[in-house]
């Protein structure tokens, strides 16, 4: 995008993303959200799939209320159906799926000792099968197109443990191994795979994760984010929903294989690498 000033003078405005169709799981709140926001603001089309749709269609409204760059799509990453229609439907709005945001996620928190099997599979289930049915329903349109860039949301677990969170730290480090599959099977279609790895963002994840642990831990709320929580932190802060998105706009639009295979911890250096 351009535009001119007095002198005629070409002042180029950020648009990274220009014309890009982006589907991002669990796009309706926190992480997802704030990426679909920013990518529209890089020139992206947005498809905001979310377990609920009129969730969904809010998030994408909030964007483009005539449905033209962003739409809201009902899927829950589970199911092998749901997917499938999710990314037709991204397909016959904006004609292909440039970038694929697999986001979507919970976590349950318990001692290993104690967690039940039904909670255990729950989450494996969001977080794993979700990511290999959304995988593969846009590689099939990125391998037509002969590009895209499949982005997984990881976190700062994929590399590191912490107690009470075994579904979510194992599924986390999982992640990196699909991505690399995905960059080694997607390089001769043109397909980067990539992870990014969030320290704590205040998002309704944590926000409900911080008291649930404060009760498991016998702490106070803010004893659980300063002893525990932030403790690994170079400077005791939050990582923010902006970081996280800046990261996913600079993975999507990167220009080559160059960068495939990878993980990015964005965490005020809690855990370097
Ligand atoms: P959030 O709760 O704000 O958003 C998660 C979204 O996922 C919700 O809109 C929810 O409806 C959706 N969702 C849940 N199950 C789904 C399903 N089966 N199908 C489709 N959508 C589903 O949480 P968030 O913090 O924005 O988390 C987003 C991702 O970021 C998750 O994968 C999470 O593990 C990861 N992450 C979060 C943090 C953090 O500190 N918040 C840190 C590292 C990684």
């Amino acid at each position: 995008m351009t535009f001119w000033t007095g002198t005629r003078r070409a002042l180029a405005v950020s648009s990274r993303l220009q014309d890009k169709v982006a589907v991002i799981t669990g796009a309706a709140s926190g992480i997802g959200k704030e990426i679909a926001l920013t990518f529209a603001r890089e020139g992206a089309r947005v498809v905001i799939a979310d377990l609920d749709r009129d969730r969904a269609e809010a998030a994408a409204c909030d964007i483009d209320s005539s449905g033209r760059r962003a739409i809201g799509v009902a899927m829950d990453v589970t199911s092998e159906e749901q997917v499938e229609a999710g990314m037709s439907r991204a397909i016959e709005a904006f004609g292909g799926i440039d970038v694929l945001i697999s986001n979507a996620g919970i976590q349950i928190v318990a001692p290993l000792v104690e967690f039940e099997f039904a909670q255990w599979r729950k989450l494996m289930n969001i977080h794993l099968d979700g990511a290999f049915l959304t995988t593969r329903a846009a590689l099939r349109q990125m391998y037509r197109q002969k590009s895209g860039s499949v982005i997984y949301m990881g976190s700062v677990h994929s590399k590191e443990a912490s107690p009470l969170k075994a579904p979510y730290v194992t599924a986390k480090h999982g992640l990196i191994g699909l991505a690399k599959v995905v960059a080694r099977e997607g390089a001769a279609h043109g397909v980067r795979a990539n992870v990014i790895c969030p320290g704590f963002v205040r998002t309704p994840l944590v926000e409900t994760q911080i008291p649930e642990q404060a009760r498991e831990l016998g702490l106070s709320e803010e004893e659980v984010v300063r002893t525990v929580t932030l403790k690994q932190t170079v400077d005791g802060e939050f990582t923010t929903v902006a970081d996280v998105a800046e990261t996913a706009t600079f993975l999507a639009a990167f220009p080559s294989n160059a960068l495939t295979g990878q993980s990015i911890v964005v965490s005020h250096g809690w855990s370097m690498q």
